[in-house]
């Protein structure tokens, strides 16, 4: 089996990000995950684009910027981990079921 890169990584859209990996040795960045996600964050009104959620974000997949009153999510990339929910201090994001996931 091909040893994973160690340095960062091109991701969707020329991003370069962190190689991280995933349990099953798979690089945490590369996997589409729209699919199998269970849940997702829905931001609320109260986002003051501090950024605090795309540091914690472990495929790095939010997008934020304070100027531009700007917060975004790639909705391809993110897994549903919560993280930045847990972390917004704001309490901005909640953790909602993903529509349209057929489960049970
Ligand atoms: S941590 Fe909360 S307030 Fe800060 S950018 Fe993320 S959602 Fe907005
Ligand atoms: S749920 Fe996880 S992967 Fe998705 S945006 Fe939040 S921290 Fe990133």
């Amino acid at each position: 089996m091909p040893r994973q890169p160690e340095g960062p990584i091109k991701a969707p859209g020329d991003k370069t990000v962190r190689c991280l990996l995933g349990p099953v040795a798979c690089v945490f960045d590369a996997t589409p995950t729209g699919v199998w996600r269970i849940e997702r964050p829905e931001a609320g009104p109260r986002c003051n684009y501090c950024g605090i959620c795309a540091m914690y974000c472990p495929p790095g997949v939010i997008n934020t910027d304070k100027e531009e009153r700007l917060f975004s999510i790639d909705w391809d990339y993110c897994k549903g981990c919560g993280i930045c929910a847990n972390v917004c201090p704001h309490d901005n994001l909640t953790m909602v079921p993903e529509r349209g996931t057929a489960v049970g």
